[in-house]
């Protein structure tokens, strides 16, 4: 665990899990009389270690608590079952979402939790937004990585602890439509912000937002310029648009969906540079393996 203090009153702390693949970040944001938390990583005993460390101790013994849950995946809520007895704040669909399938991810990824956790949910949700006047604190909904995520805006020190909204290079699309994801990115263009927080890496910068904008400007127009793209970029491309065609077809919007999967193969083949006959059988594979899962909804 790595504890980095960020402005007068931010705590940016870190886990590193090699399951996840990347450091997870709280946020804590120690006001005069509350401390906020921003999400709760993966369970009591890393909750307790960061409530027990030498800078956050005596604070978090005479304070109010206040936990912020970003969105309901798994890697960051399995912590509240230590903050039981506090407020513990989320958009309303972020709780549905947890209280719908919180037991699915916990049985998937069980191996990682740390110490007891128990499925705690959110107490109090909000649906526009959340403000904590006195504090300087705002929460406010902001869907993309997930269609109940929110944020965490800080007004004293200007920092923004967005969840797994901004990703690095570029996000990973779970949910279509994306214009409320582009709506939400271009939200973050009006705060004065001097530290993004993401729920996974590095601390940000607007280098990264505006990354993550330019790239779902082109999810929305279907332009891509693969040739700026890293191979890293072209890989979670190539899963951006399976995942976005899948989902349209999932939805009964087949042709649309087919868009996706031929962006996904033109990006494939840029990527491995497969002959135009290997593109087109691996085209019918994914189509034909769609039509089993339509079929199979029916
Ligand atoms: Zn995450």
């Amino acid at each position: 665990m790595l504890v980095r203090k960020v402005g007068k009153r931010g705590f940016v702390v870190s886990y590193e899990n090699d399951y996840i693949g990347d450091t997870t970040n709280i946020y804590v944001i120690n006001t005069e009389e509350t401390i906020f938390v921003c999400d709760t990583f993966l369970g009591p005993n890393s909750m307790d270690k960061m409530v027990n460390h030498e800078e956050l101790k005596d604070d978090f013994k005479k304070k109010q608590i206040i936990v912020f849950n970003s969105h309901f995946d798994w890697d960051h809520v399995w912590g509240n079952s230590y903050f039981e007895d506090e407020m513990i704040i989320s958009h309303e669909k972020c709780k549905e979402n947890l209280i719908e399938s919180g037991k699915e991810g916990l049985e998937k990824h069980g191996t990682q939790k740390e110490g007891e956790v128990e499925l705690v949910f959110p107490k109090i949700t909000f649906s526009d937004k959340l403000v904590f006047e006195k504090e300087g604190v705002e929460f406010f909904h902001t869907p993309g990585h997930t269609t109940g995520s929110a944020s965490c805006y800080d007004r004293e020190d200007q920092v923004l602890f967005v969840g797994d909204n901004l990703e690095k290079p570029i996000p990973y699309l779970n949910v279509a439509p994306i214009d409320d994801y582009l709506a939400s990115l271009r939200k973050y263009t009006t705060f004065q912000v001097k530290n993004f927080i993401p729920g996974h890496g590095e601390i940000a910068t607007y280098e990264l937002l505006e990354k993550n904008l330019a790239y779902l400007e082109e999810v929305k127009a279907m332009e891509f310029k693969l040739s700026n793209y890293s191979e890293q970029q072209k890989k979670i491309h190539v899963s951006n648009m399976q995942t976005m065609g899948s989902f349209l077809v999932k939805e009964g919007k087949k042709e649309e969906g087919m868009i996706y999967f031929k962006k996904a193969l033109k990006a494939l083949k840029n990527l491995y540079e497969i002959s135009a006959e290997d593109t087109k059988k691996k085209l019918l594979n994914v189509i034909m393996a769609h039509e089993k899962e339509m079929s199979e909804l029916k």
